[in-house]
């Protein structure tokens, strides 16, 4: 079996990532991986609401660098997404985003659990110190479950993101996963595995086993993601994500065009 797709990459238009689409498909070519979608960080309502989205100016350059990346490398089949950004309020700016081209599919993702607070900035990291993480981990389950009852989103990015720096809470924390599962369930959304927790001091796939086997009883589909940030992470640790998405139970990834959903076996 070919690796499943890797759904999420980014690329240097976030100013936090280095390449072009032509890179991380030369690279996926390499791999023999048979198809890709980029997901680059969405511009956001303000460009100057933080130094690591996407300019709006920018919006019809990422797409001309995907469409390239197609001439490139023909035989690979390549995705043209957006990971987007839930912040409470901001879902009429969202659906301005999703008319403005005919994406393949929109990832969800929560960074931010306030206005000015994005949990995983290395940046900020001084802000978890400040605050119970509990309270954090709540704050940042309730919104992942708006975002995933929105109706505005394919897949939900990177499901437990507030473990990235290892701040765990002290109380039991899957009552608030499982309130995500159901509503991530009912609104048909699928969720992914992305391995860039590997890379970071939590050292573990984003979500974790738990949360994957939860996903699998409830029947919540599943995309692959190495949230690659350089041509080199591109499907970083895919056979770590296959492995873990067969142990919960999982026969399936699911393809997304035109943000209409595929199954295809694992
Ligand atoms: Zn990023
Ligand atoms: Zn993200």
């Amino acid at each position: 079996m070919p690796l499943p797709a890797d759904y999420h990459m980014h690329t240097v238009l976030c100013r936090h990532a280095v390449g072009v689409p032509t890179e991380y498909a030369a690279q996926a070519v390499r791999l023999g991986l048979t198809e890709i979608g980029f997901s680059e960080h969405n511009p956001m309502i303000r460009d100057d609401y933080d130094d690591w989205h996407m300019l709006q100016a920018d919006l019809d350059t990422y797409v001309a660098n995907v469409e390239q990346a197609r001439r490139d490398h023909p035989r690979l089949t390549i995705k043209l997404a957006l990971e987007v950004d839930y912040i409470p309020g901001q879902e009429d700016w969202i659906r301005q985003l999703a008319a403005r081209h005919p994406w393949d599919y929109l990832i969800g993702a929560v960074h931010y659990v306030s206005e000015s607070w994005d949990l995983d900035n290395p940046k900020k990291i001084s802000e978890w110190k400040n605050r119970d993480p509990f309270e954090v981990w709540t704050v940042y389950f309730e919104r992942l479950t708006m975002a995933a009852e929105s109706g505005l989103f394919d897949i939900m990015a990177h499901a437990d993101l507030c473990k990235k720096f290892c701040f765990y809470p002290k109380q039991p924390w899957m009552p608030m996963v499982a309130q995500f599962m159901k509503a991530a369930k009912s609104a048909d959304v699928a969720m992914e595995l992305n391995t860039a927790g590997l890379r970071k001091d939590c050292r573990e796939i984003y979500p974790s086993r738990s949360i994957v086997d939860l996903a699998a009883q409830h029947g919540v589909p599943i995309t692959f993601a190495s949230d690659a940030h350089a041509a080199g992470e591109v499907g970083m640790n895919f056979e770590d994500a296959v492995a873990m998405a067969k142990a919960a139970g999982y026969t399936e990834w699911c393809r997304f065009t035109r943000r209409k959903r595929e199954p295809v076996k694992l």
